[in-house]
This record gives structure tokens, C-alpha cells and sequence, in this order.
């Protein structure tokens, strides 16, 4: 029987940075992926025509670039071949009429930019980001730790220390704050604003949504601060390198493997049964970096604590996502030509639009107006599609996983498989309302449905794109749910990993690292 010091379920980039720091450790590690290659949302493809490099799901690398794992094995993944291609045009918005609002690293082209909406609120900007290295220690001690009582209570010790008690209260009114709340006590004007609010959309976070302020803060922040990152040439850049450091370590990668069970022995997970029959054992830890509900097949038995089963049950996913990947002729055609500068364009106008949509969609409505994001990768990688052409990454967020009705009341389909490219014709519609021509662009393209994205990947359940909503009830020292944040499970050695579990979705390794951290014991 093959054997491991530690077995993963799945080989997302959370097990295989995981992977990495354990065999470093000397650990013999092994990663199970049932798709045919690793990856799990970070895969890029030619989706739409040869030569057309697709970044299948996530194409932003910056939270990977600015990991804690990066900071470590940044150089060893360069040796493997991890490129990062650094965008300073990052995101903007555009609005009906024809005007727009981007974030560039260029501070003072930023500034300018807000200014035309209005000069309280460039000097604001200016404010927030000379004050944002300070506040974003104090965020990312937070962020950056594992969630542990007694890291906790550290962590409010030195924050009462820098901060003092007021400080403290704000920055915890802060995190507990909706998108709006923040927005509208920090910014006058409605588009810059909805510029901000259009990165809650990224996650979970609807601008009404408590505990949402943060995501356009750091966003916002931090793409100003050091801008955004792509992989070059794709965002499998990144899983080829810890591909190849897991097994320059020593470590196996089995791709077209599911994993159908863990095994257990005396409340202790002893090894893996593959769905072609095969047991694997697993000497020191099983690490299953799937969604929640995956649990009950893995463990056909429970965990042995019905009080964990049940919360396990009750772990919500948030609205779907649905993805249309186009091969064009020429970038979008925008009413403002620098905008084909930007890795991202949000076609969210205001923080009403995004509200509403969102609300459509957790009622099981197709949205009238989705909020669409609008990556323009090659116009910071032109390598990912043959010369002159170019692909655009088109993200309609948030759309129901079943479809209850049209909030249009135009498309009468139930079933996704019917909605798809009648939906995906609504997407680009949208997209032409400010950039007259898209269509005619097109070479070919790929719509991908929520439940298309969940059958590429078990994890994106619904197409859920950060499994498991982010809201406060699940996040934090409750993600994935109350008792399990460290990554333990009732059954020993057995450990839960991935995006739905702290400190989140994103690729930014988190979970992976800091769980191999406390195995390996640092
Ligand atoms: C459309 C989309 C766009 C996104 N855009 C961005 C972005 O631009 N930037 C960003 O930071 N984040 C983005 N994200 C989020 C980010 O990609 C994910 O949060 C992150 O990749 C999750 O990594 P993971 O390793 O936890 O899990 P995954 O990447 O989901 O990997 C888990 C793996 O486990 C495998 N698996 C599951 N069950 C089994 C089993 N029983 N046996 C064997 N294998 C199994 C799956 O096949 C999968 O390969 C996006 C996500 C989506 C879907």
C-alpha cells in the first residue's frame, strides 16, 4: 500500500503551497486531484481558439504575490517559473455618459482622475493612502494569523499598544461595517464610490452587506499602494512552479485521482480510499481542501460529533458567478480609449445597481443589469493570444444557481443549460452600452454557467466562487464554522483546508500555509 507522512484531497494552490512547506519540512506528501490537472480554480486554458490563453477562474495573482508564502518561497517559485506580470493601470469604472474613474499606481494621475469628480474627495484619497501602511499592519495582523483564541488575544494586546483603545474601536467599527456605511461616511461622490464598492462584488459583499467595508478599503489601498499582479502568460504560472516544487521535494502529484473517502481508525484518519479502488495511507495528517458539504461523502459515517456534522450542514454558499471568456479582435472599443489600458474595467455604475443585482440573484433572479467585470488581460500580457488579437475575461456577478425567474422578465428558461448563452447575450449587450462594437470583435467565445463552473470543480458549489459566503456569521473565528477555525475536525489528523475555510477564498494561500505551519510546527 502507497504510504504518506500527509495526504491532500485536491491540489488547488492551498494544498500545494501546503505541500511545499511540509516537504521542505521533510514530510513525503502526496496531493489526490480528481480533474486532470492541478490547479483546482486557478487553471488557464485555450478555451475559445488555439493560441487564445484563457485564465479559466481567478486571473488576479496580487494575493499571492503578497503572501506570507510568497515572502518565503518567492524565490524558489521564480526558479520553478513563476512570472508575475505587473499591471499599474488596475481598475476602473465606467459610467452612462462616458465618464470613468480608474485606480493607477501613479498617485498623482489617480488623484487627478477623482478630482473631476470631486476635490474633497481626491484629498481623502490622498489621505487614506498615507495612512495605509499603518492601518494595514494592524488589518493584516489580523488577516494574516490563524484564528486562535490565543493568537487573538495577542493580536488585541499589540493592537491596544499601537492604537490605544479608540483606535482599536474604530478599526473594529470598521471591520464590522457594510461597503456603504463606510463608503458614504468616507466619499462624496456617488462614482467614486461605486469604484470602491464594485470590489465587495469580488466576494460576497453586496454594498449593504455588514462587514464589507474592507474589501474595497484594501483593495482600493492596496492596488494604489503597489498595484496588481498577473501571471505571465497565465495564472497556471503559478501552480506549474509549486507543481514543481512539491516534487523537486520529493512530494507526488496524482491528477484523475478522486479521493472517495478518508479512513479512519479509533476517531483518528489513518489514509484515503480513490475512487479507482486504490488505499493510500497517511501516517500524520489527511488535509481535504474541499467545500464543506463534500464531508459527508468523505466521511460516510460523520465526524463522530453531530454537533460539527450539523454546522458542517448548515455552511451557506454565497450567489453564483457566471464566466464568458471571448477571443476579440481588438480590446473593447471603450468611450474613454485609456481605459484599454486597465486589467479591470467594472461595469457597476453605482452602489444601487450592485445592491439590487445582488438582491435579484439571492432571490433566484436572473439580474436585469448584472455587475459585470471586465478583465483585459492582454492588454498587460499580450502573450496570452496570438499577435494583435486579444482575449477579455468577463465576470457577471452575482447570478442565481437556480433559476427562479427573470428579473427582466424577458427569459423564460428555468434550466442553465437553455439561459446560458441567452444570459452571456445580455452580458455583452451591457458591455456595448459602453464600448459600441464589442460584438463584431468577437472570434469566439465560451460562457461558462454557474453550474458548468461547479462541475469543473466540486468546490465551486452553485458556482460560488469564494465557497462559502464571507458574511460575518462565517467568517472570522467562525469560518467554516464555529470550533473548526484552526482547521482541526473532530476526527484526529483529519483537517479541513481550502477557501472555505479562514481566512478565506482568494489565492493567497492561507489556509494552506498556515496549516502546514502548524503541523510542521513552523
Ligand atoms: C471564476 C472565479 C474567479 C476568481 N478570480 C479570482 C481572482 O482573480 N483572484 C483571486 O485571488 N481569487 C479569485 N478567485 C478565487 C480563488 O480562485 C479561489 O478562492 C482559490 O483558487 C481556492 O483555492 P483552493 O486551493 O482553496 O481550492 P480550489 O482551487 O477549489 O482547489 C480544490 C481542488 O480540490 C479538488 N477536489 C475536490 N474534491 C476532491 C476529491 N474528492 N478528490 C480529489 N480532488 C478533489 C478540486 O477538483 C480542486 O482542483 C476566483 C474564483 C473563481 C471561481
Amino acid at each position: 500500500m502507497a504510504h504518506y507522512d500527509a495526504i491532500f484531497i485536491g491540489a488547488g494552490h492551498n494544498a500545494l503551497a501546503g505541500a511545499v512547506h511540509l516537504a521542505k519540512r521533510g514530510w513525503k506528501v502526496g496531493l489526490f486531484e480528481t480533474a486532470d490537472r492541478p490547479g483546482g480554480a486557478v487553471k488557464t486554458l485555450e478555451l475559445t481558439a488555439p493560441g487564445f490563453r484563457h485564465d479559466l477562474a481567478a486571473m488576479n495573482l496580487s494575493l499571492f504575490a503578497g503572501s506570507a508564502f510568497n515572502r518565503v518561497y518567492g524565490p524558489e517559485l521564480a526558479r520553478n517559473g513563476l512570472e508575475f506580470a505587473p499591471v499599474q493601470d488596475c481598475f476602473a469604472s465606467v459610467f452612462p455618459g462616458g465618464r470613468w474613474v480608474g485606480v493607477s499606481t501613479d498617485l498623482a494621475t489617480t488623484v487627478a482622475r477623482i478630482r473631476t469628480f470631486s476635490e474633497k474627495d481626491s484629498q481623502t484619497w490622498e489621505s487614506l493612502v498615507k495612512a495605509f501602511p499603518g492601518r494595514a499592519e494592524l488589518i493584516l495582523s489580523i488577516l494574516g494569523n490563524p484564528m486562535k483564541m490565543y493568537a487573538l488575544a495577542r493580536i488585541l494586546f499589540s493592537l491596544l499598544r499601537k492604537a490605544g483603545l479608540s483606535g482599536t474601536l474604530e478599526l473594529g467599527r470598521f471591520l464590522l461595517s457594510s461597503p456603504r456605511a463606510w463608503l458614504d461616511e468616507t466619499f462624496e461622490s456617488d462614482e467614486v464610490k461605486a469604484l470602491l464598492g464594485a470590489w465587495g462584488m469580488h466576494l460576497d459583499f453586496a454594498p449593504d452587506i455588514a462587514g464589507g467595508a474592507v474589501f474595497p478599503y484594501l483593495e482600493g489601498m492596496a492596488n494604489q499602494s503597489f498595484g496588481m499582479v498577473l501571471g505571465k502568460g497565465g495564472a497556471d504560472t503559478m501552480i506549474k512552479a509549486l507543481a514543481a516544487m512539491v516534487e523537486a521535494h520529493g512530494g507526488k502529484v496524482e491528477c484523475n485521482a478522486r479521493v472517495e473517502r478518508v479512513l479512519t481508525d479509533g476517531g483518528r484518519a489513518t489514509g484515503v480510499v480513490l475512487a479507482d479502488g486504490r488505499t493510500i495511507e497517511a501516517r500524520r495528517a489527511v488535509i481535504a481542501t474541499v467545500a464543506p458539504r463534500a464531508l459527508a461523502g468523505l466521511l460516510p459515517r460523520g465526524s463522530g460529533d453531530e454537533r460539527f456534522d450539523k454546522k458542517i450542514r448548515d455552511f451557506r454558499h454565497a450567489p453564483g458567478t457566471m464566466m464568458v471568456h471571448l477571443a476579440v479582435n481588438t480590446l473593447p472599443d471603450w468611450t474613454a480609449s485609456e481605459l484599454k489600458r486597465f486589467a479591470y474595467v467594472h461595469v457597476a455604475p453605482s452602489l444601487d445597481v450592485m445592491a439590487k443585482a445582488y438582491q435579484e440573484a439571492k432571490a433566484g433572479l436572473l439580474p436585469v443589469e448584472p455587475v459585470v467585470v471586465v478583465g483585459q488581460p492582454t492588454a498587460i500580457d499580450p502573450s496570452r493570444a496570438p499577435a494583435g488579437k486579444h482575449i477579455l475575461w468577463l465576470q457577471a456577478r452575482v447570478v442565481p444557481a437556480e433559476i427562479k425567474g427573470d428579473a427582466a422578465g424577458v427569459i423564460d428558461a428555468r434550466d442553465w443549460e437553455a439561459v446560458r448563452e441567452t444570459y452571456a447575450d445580455r452580458v455583452i449587450a451591457l458591455i456595448e452600452r459602453y464600448a459600441p462594437g464589442l460584438s463584431a470583435s468577437i472570434i469566439e467565445r465560451k460562457v461558462m454557467s454557474p453550474l458548468d463552473l461547479e462541475r469543473g470543480n466540486a468546490n465551486l458549489v452553485g458556482g460560488d466562487q469564494i465557497c462559502g459566503s464571507h458574511h460575518l456569521a462565517q467568517n472570522f473565528l467562525f469560518r467554516p464554522v464555529t470550533g473548526a477555525a484552526g482547521w482541526n475536525t473532530p476526527v484526529r489528523n483529519f483537517h479541513l483546508a481550502g477557501a472555505a475555510t479562514w481566512p478565506g477564498a482568494g489565492v493567497g494561500a492561507g489556509s494552506g500555509y498556515m496549516l502546514a505551519r502548524q503541523l510542521a510546527g513552523g
